[in-house]
């Protein structure tokens, strides 16, 4: 007879690991406390206009298309997407404008031109990029961190003599600094940390890592949209066998003499040989494992940053926008500073647009955008964020109308908020964080919970709030790590 699994959550991570675990030979079920998959990844349509809720960049698609194949499926009749050939549009006050081609020759002629950066910079950085993915992905990304065996294999022993120029010394700033002269162009590289969360004045410069993802491999788009991310997992989860039961918020992991053996939902309980834990991992700790030994020092590490999202439906197209756009802040390091160390919004916050509507256009009406227009945020500490987001949606409105010459409160149409407050009610995401830990030290990797429990047998994590972290493609390969182990 198979053996039973339990997964708590059907974000990214929870949908992943529904699927190798039954292709493993486990019956699966999976509990979701929403009345939908998904998790993060989710989507909003109001009066004509569809917005990708969540995540809104898309990179490492093999990890997606790897499970299709696993279970036997052709993945681009299941999920398609294509390569973007600008990976985002960047503006800047004083009018300057730059398009990150996807081609890196034609992005660093580009720089030459606007900027009057040696288009070698940039050949030379992203050289650096590639070199510290090529020996550190192996390490942090595809392993446990948790395991003596992953400390003592060649591609670990070949990291250690390099860790200098890895960057585990310096920050991501300067490191940037170095690499470029022209100020805006550290910015443009510095933006990366935002990627999981971070602050480049911080973080380390290891996670240099992340414009390889962007421009050495590239930036995608789900051709239905990032929300098919969620559709097209659930849809093989079910057709594989997997068996969902939603607004079935678990209460409680039950644990006999150290081993998990199920879980209770409203008073009835769940019986299984192995349960997978998918909820934020700290607030987890708080209500379904609360009766269980708290690993303290895991749980107290800083949280990523959150993000205050406005989703406007606007009634204009504006052709200079492409599906990323970044209108950048004059003042960067004020910014990190007020999002993390005085925990309020910066005046002058560096504004994201995300427009599908660009490349689907049925996501928006005739002559209009669906604008899923995102500032970085403090994560939740008691603020007074009614106050906080009318003051930031005057300076965004602001900004918007100075680098794009228009009067944009006249064309919104359709409006929706995501903040912190709604991220951590919606997902169950400690402080309203993105992406779990922030990394900004250098132990930070270190220092996320492993993907099983060390104490309960027979329950394992997954998900952006353990190793490897957030972001679509660290969460799949959360789920591919912690069912490795399982034998
Ligand atoms: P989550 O999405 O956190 O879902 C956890 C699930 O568990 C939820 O469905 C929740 O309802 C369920 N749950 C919780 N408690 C219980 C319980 N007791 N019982 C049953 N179910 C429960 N990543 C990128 O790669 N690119 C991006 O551009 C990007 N942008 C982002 C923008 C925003 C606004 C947000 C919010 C996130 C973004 N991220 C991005 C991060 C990415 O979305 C997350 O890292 C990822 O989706 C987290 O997936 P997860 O598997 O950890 O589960």
């Amino acid at each position: 007879m198979s053996k039973k699994a339990i997964i708590i959550g059907s974000g990214i991570a929870g949908l992943a690991a529904s699927i190798r675990l039954i292709n493993k030979g486990f019956k699966v079920s999976v509990h979701e406390a929403n009345p939908y998959p998904g998790g993060k990844i989710s989507e909003i349509i109001s009066k004509g206009y569809r917005f990708d809720a969540g995540p809104s960049l898309f990179t490492l698609p093999e990890q997606m298309e790897e499970l299709f194949l696993f279970s036997g499926k052709d993945p681009k009749k299941h999920f398609d997407y294509i390569k973007l050939p600008v990976t985002c549009h960047y503006f800047w006050e004083d009018g300057k404008q730059i398009k990150a081609w996807a081609d890196i020759n034609r992005f660093a002629e580009e720089v030459e031109t606007k900027l009057g950066e040696p288009a070698d910079h940039i050949r030379k950085a992203l050289k650096k990029s590639s070199y510290i993915y090529d020996h550190l992905a192996p390490l942090f990304m595809h392993r446990s961190l948790h395991k003596f065996g992953t400390w003592t294999n060649k591609d670990a022993l070949k990291s250690y003599l390099k860790m200098g120029k890895l960057g585990i010394f310096s920050t991501m700033h300067t490191a940037n600094s170095k690499n470029f002269d022209h100020p805006k162009l550290v910015q443009l590289f510095n933006r990366y940390a935002t990627y999981n969360g971070s602050n480049p004045y911080e973080t380390p410069a290891t996670l240099n890592i992340i414009p390889h993802l962007e421009f050495n491999i590239g930036a995608f788009f789900p051709k239905k949209g990032m929300h098919d991310i969620t559709i097209s997992l659930y849809q093989l989860a079910k057709e594989i066998g997997v068996e969902f039961t939603f607004n079935s918020k678990v209460d409680e992991i039950l644990v006999e003499e150290d081993r998990a053996v199920g879980v209770s939902v409203k008073g009835e309980e769940f019986k299984a040989d192995l349960i997978v834990n998918n909820m934020d991992m700290v607030n987890a700790y708080k209500t379904i494992l609360k009766k269980q030994k708290q690993p303290t020092k895991l749980l107290d590490q800083p949280k990523s940053s959150s993000a205050l999202i406005f989703y406007w439906g606007i009634k204009k197209v504006f052709p200079e926008l492409g599906l990323h756009n970044i209108l950048f802040s004059d003042n960067y390091k004020e910014e990190f500073d007020h999002i993390f160390h005085q925990k309020d919004i910066y005046r002058d916050p560096t504004v994201y647009i995300n427009i599908t509507s660009v490349y689907k256009p049925d996501d928006a009406p005739e002559n209009s955008m669906n604008w899923f227009t995102m500032i970085n945020v403090p994560n939740n500490q008691g603020q007074d964020w009614d106050k906080l987001i009318s003051g930031a949606r005057k300076h965004i409105i602001q900004k918007v109308n100075r680098i794009l010459n228009t009067d944009i409160e006249s064309l919104i149409e359709v409006e929706e908020i995501l903040e912190p407050r709604t991220i951590e009610s919606k997902t169950s995401s400690s402080q309203g964080a993105l992406y779990g830990n922030s990394s900004n030290n250098r132990y930070a990797a270190f220092l996320r919970h492993a993907n099983y429990s060390s104490y309960i047998k027979n329950l394992y994590f997954c998900g952006g709030s353990v190793h490897p972290g957030g972001g679509i493609p660290l969460c799949l390969l959360s789920a591919k790590i912690m069912t490795d182990m399982i034998e």
